[in-house]
């Protein structure tokens, strides 16, 4: 076949990869475990070739001690089977083919979402090219001086451990088969990186076409999602802002920079502490996920205008941007009106959190939660609750229990801003709760009753 024939093949062969890829909704998933096999067997094939041919050696050697000379010779053999240069080798086609896919698939994604067809022009193309190409290296090259410097140290072992050839040929196999488990492991986690943030890449591109100015984190919300990602969860994120990163970072992966390439798309460990960071301070190196490594966070268009109060206030809140006293005054000025929804409703609550907060009707009740929004002297939380922006007023209090023991909390009012009505109002013992998508943020609400009522006056 001559050169002409081969690419036009291979075009045609991308081109229907391409629709299977459109038409499966579970395109990720498959190619996610398409590229973690590719690696993964094309590592145990390299090591088990590696293995036997430092083996083959050892015999070749005859017995005797095993020397210095003895381990560098190791090191060459298993160099050829799994350096950089051979594993990059072994896992070439798998890496280019599935990184121009996953990158597809993410773009793809944008385009169903939004029913826009997504036409690739020059600087997506170009995108993907280094990232194909980088991706490759990256495999490579960051195995590569782990291991080496692991096979150095086990061998140096040996050597200082003054064992004879036969010795050696026993533990050798033994030892060296558990370094290729653990390699296992170790190319989960960079099929499951590269997956994850080749998609992205993908995405940003799916976002510019489709004219998507802004984007949604979302983190995948269970027991296991972490720290950092529940803190990301619901930020809004500019587009050109993820791209301002995918340059950057492509940019460093072109000059094969890994600092700087690291800088330009932080890994947080899974435990980082961003509750406290708006989304405007954060550093220039955390915009789109992952955030981590085995992160399941993904981001989504957002479509909030910004044109109403709740929809200000709303992004703000996803933002974990505390409102200016302006607005803050304005939010405490609505929530006066709240009301319960229904009597029927309030006696429920009355029934269950009442006593708790000793008031002993429902008459006494229902107007405690209204006057705790317009007292001066409590804080002003906002929160997210399944997609609603909900403020709570909140007032230190200790309960007296049954067994006469004291125990310190808050009372509470919470109101649903959208509709303007009281959801709930009960003793807790901390403010943090777990219905809440986005933590309550505190605001710079106190005494800004007053400062209200002296100005209306
Ligand atoms: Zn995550």
């Amino acid at each position: 076949m001559t050169i002409a024939q081969q690419a036009l093949q291979s075009a045609v062969r991308r081109r229907m990869a391409r629709a299977v890829v459109i038409r499966d909704a579970k395109a990720y998933e498959a190619l996610y475990g398409q590229l973690q096999g590719a690696m993964s067997n094309a590592w145990s094939d390299a090591m088990r070739e590696g293995i036997a041919g430092a083996l083959d050696r050892l015999r070749d050697l005859g017995p005797g001690k095993f020397t210095d000379q003895d381990g560098k010779m190791i090191l060459r053999v298993l160099e050829g089977s799994v350096g950089a240069e051979a594993i990059s080798a072994a896992m070439r086609e798998p890496v280019i083919n599935l990184t121009d896919a996953l990158y597809r698939v993410g773009a793809e994604e944008v385009g169903k979402a939004t029913g826009v067809s997504i036409a690739f022009m020059r600087p997506d193309l170009d995108a993907l090219d280094i990232l194909k190409s980088g991706n490759l290296y990256w495999i490579g090259n960051s195995w590569n001086v782990n291991t080496q410097n692991l096979m150095a140290q086990a061998l140096e072992d040996y050597f200082t451990e003054g064992m004879t050839r036969e010795e050696l040929t026993a533990r050798f196999a033994k030892d060296f088969g558990t370094l290729a488990e653990r390699g296992q492991r170790y190319w989960e986690i960079l099929a499951d990186h590269t997956a994850t943030k080749t998609r992205e890449m993908g995405r940003v591109s799916g976002y510019e076409r489709a004219g998507i100015a802004r984007v949604q984190v979302r983190a995948h919300l269970d027991e296991r999602t972490t720290r950092i990602c529940r803190h990301m969860h619901g930020r809004i994120i500019d587009v050109p802002r993820l791209r301002e990163q995918r340059d950057e970072y492509l940019e460093a992966v072109s000059r094969r920079n890994e600092p700087a390439a690291k800088a330009a798309w932080t890994m947080h460990g899974g435990d980082a502490d961003l509750s406290n960071t708006p989304t405007s301070k954060l550093d220039r190196g955390t915009a789109g996920p992952p955030y981590h490594f085995r992160c399941r966070t993904i981001t989504v268009a957002y479509f909030g205008s910004g044109d109403s109060d709740i929809d200000r206030w709303t992004r703000a809140a996803y933002d974990r941007e505390p409102l200016g006293r302006k607005d803050i005054g304005t939010v405490i000025d609505r929530a006066k009106g709240a009301r319960w929804p229904h009597t029927k409703v309030v006696r429920g609550h009355y029934r269950k959190h009442g006593g708790r907060l000793g008031r002993n009707t429902q008459a006494d009740y229902s107007q405690a939660a209204v006057d705790l929004i317009r007292r001066g002297d409590r804080d002003v939380y906002l929160s997210m609750r399944q997609g609603v922006l909900n403020a709570t007023f909140v007032r230190a209090k200790t309960i007296t229990l049954a067994s006469g023991k004291t125990r310190q909390g808050f009372e509470v009012t919470a109101v649903d801003m959208t509709e303007n009505k009281i959801t709930s109002h009960h003793w807790r013992a901390k403010i943090e709760t777990t219905g809440d998508e986005v933590p309550a943020q505190k605001q710079p609400g106190r005494g800004i009753m007053k400062w209200l009522t002296q100005y209306w006056a």
